[in-house]
């Protein structure tokens, strides 16, 4: 439509300023090619169709470059500059008209473009209010939604749950095949690989300058690919930092508006600084909204440079049920890791790398006798993650652990894990962005000691719904896990508390009304009722 306005904006003001400049336009005939009656009719109208020439361009004008959203006073303001310029032009023309031999300045002409002024924007305001009311009453926004793993992380099970409840109007893109695609597809998500070349593929959130480089070429073939896909879709929804720095400029080519869903802190403990800057730049620059994880992700990302009206917090949601996995089936897999029945059990769960602390709980884990510990993930995604997973196993096969640590490895049947578990450790050394696992432990029943830090300190109450820790420490875990060990009555009463805030708090219902207000604002920015997809009302 704005296009389509500014074409029609161009056709009228050149047509306006030859009529105006066109050679023979000394004195009459003015139209010399058509005959002399018509002409002398024109001139009797002069006043008439300078109002209509005006009245035109401005309505074609406020098409074009009119506020389409915002408050009154911008569209004053706005209405003021379009009045103003045209105006000027409109002068402008009289007065070097009033050069040419046998002309003059045309009062009347100037009055004319001023009133025709006046009526084109009031013209453009209507139609831009019948437009929005039409797209108001229309289907959701179409949200290409973009995350570069084909690895189910937990920014990426968000991702799945917010996809698949609007699957009939989005379209996931990944760089990366693996059980992430699957898993959308078995819920009705349409979703296409769009892979990396190998270049970008090794560009992770602490690279450098020189990688970035080398990914250069590759990254610029795949902005552009998925600018092509963007332009079937309203929104380009990025999920993660990689998709950001794609789907950014990609979003901005294709002239579509762009929400980032930010999953991680911006600080030196999770990103380079080369990466940090990437990250912000692209916020400030393509995003329309920011959505952030936790109150500590946000004042992460505006600490970073990130401009705070952006950005609002979102924390992940999660379907609330009172299904429990059989009793049969969670002492089938207790047995099937040889923990002995009555063993009091410690889950961990979590991809196995470095920050998430694994390391912190199997030394802490020493000095709590006849506990075991299942370590639910796997390495997901660096090669540092899969050394640290081998350290953890020679960790584990130490005298003082050996046949209390479980591997796991990553489940998808995740809930019959921490109903085995008697407690739920999380043991991040650095700010965690959210901590889904500790929701999850909540919902289960189960009691929580988690690191005091980042989100992970706003989802637990310290001894009302968990126990904080401190991060890294693990005399301070041990001291908490013993705690719970020797006062069960404790345990009990953190995890009943613990499981009413989660119910209350983080329902996926609510969550996702929040993200699709979200969507709906960038998308259809003029509108203040939000249309509700028609897979997420259902
Ligand atoms: N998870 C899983 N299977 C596993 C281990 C973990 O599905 O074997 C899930 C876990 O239940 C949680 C998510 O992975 O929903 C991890 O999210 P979290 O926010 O704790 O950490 P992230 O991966 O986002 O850093």
């Amino acid at each position: 439509m704005r296009k389509a306005a500014r074409i029609a904006m161009v056709l009228f003001l050149g047509g306006g300023l030859w009529l105006a400049f066109k050679p023979g336009a000394v004195g009459n005939p003015r139209l010399s090619f058509l005959p002399y009656y018509v002409n002398e009719f024109v001139d009797h109208m002069d006043f008439w169709f300078n109002l209509l020439a005006f009245t035109a361009l401005a309505f074609t004008a406020w098409l074009a470059f009119g506020p389409q959203h915002g408050t009154f006073e911008k569209a004053i303001n706005r209405a003021l500059w379009v009045l103003g310029i045209i105006t000027v032009m409109n002068i402008m023309v009289e007065v070097v008209q009033s050069s040419i031999p046998g002309r003059r300045v045309d009062q009347a002409d100037v009055w004319a473009g001023m009133l025709g002024c006046v009526l084109g924007i009031f013209g453009g305001c209507l139609v831009q209010r019948m437009m929005n009311r039409r797209a108001q009453d229309g289907p959701p926004a179409r949200v290409l939604f973009v995350d570069q793993t084909g690895r189910l992380g937990g920014a990426e099970l968000m991702l799945l749950d917010i996809a698949a409840a609007r699957a009939a109007d989005s379209e996931v893109v990944l760089f990366q095949d693996g059980e992430f695609r699957t898993a959308l597809e078995e819920r009705g998500v349409k979703t296409r690989v769009l892979p990396l070349g190998e270049e970008a593929a090794v560009v992770d959130k602490q690279a450098g300058m020189l990688h970035a480089l080398r990914a250069m070429p590759a990254l610029c073939g795949l902005i552009l690919r998925l600018a092509h896909a963007a332009r079937g879709f309203d929104v380009v929804y990025a999920n993660t930092a990689k998709a950001l720095i794609i789907g950014g400029p990609a979003a901005w080519l294709a002239r579509r508006a762009l929400v980032f869903h930010l999953h991680d802190i911006v600080s030196a403990g999770h990103f380079s600084a080369m990466n940090r800057r990437a990250l912000i730049f692209c916020s400030n620059y393509f995003a329309s909204a920011v959505i952030a994880n936790s109150e500590a992700t946000q004042e992460a990302f505006i600490a970073s440079g990130g401009r705070a009206e952006l950005c609002s917090v979102v924390p992940n949601g999660f379907h609330i049920t009172d299904e429990v996995p059989a009793t049969a089936e969670t002492t089938r897999v207790r047995e099937s890791f040889g923990i002995p029945a009555g063993a009091w059990t410690v889950l961990m769960a979590g991809r196995l790398t470095p920050w998430k602390g694994q390391k912190v709980l199997l030394e802490a884990l020493k000095a709590v006798p006849q506990a075991h510990v299942v370590l639910l993930g796997d390495a997901l995604f660096t090669a540092e993650d899969h050394a640290y997973a081998a350290a953890l196993r020679a960790q584990a096969a130490e005298p003082s652990l050996a046949g209390r640590v479980h591997f796991a490895g990553f489940r998808t049947d995740t809930r019959t894990f921490f109903e085995l578990a008697d407690v739920v450790v999380h043991a991040s050394i650095h700010p965690e962005p959210f901590g889904r696992v500790i929701v999850e432990g909540m919902l289960a029943g189960r009691a929580v000691i988690a690191t005091k830090a980042g989100g992970a300190a706003e989802i637990i109450d310290h001894e009302q719904t968990g126990l904080h820790v401190a991060p890294d420490d693990a005399n301070d875990l041990a001291q908490a896990l013993l705690r719970l060990q020797k006062d069960p009555a404790l345990a009990l009463e953190l995890a009943q508390n613990a499981c009413r805030t989660a119910r209350a708090t983080y329902g996926l219902d609510a969550v996702q009304a929040k993200i699709e207000a979200v969507i709906s604002k960038s998308a259809f920015p003029d509108i203040k009722a939000t249309p509700a997809p028609a897979a997420a009302a259902a």
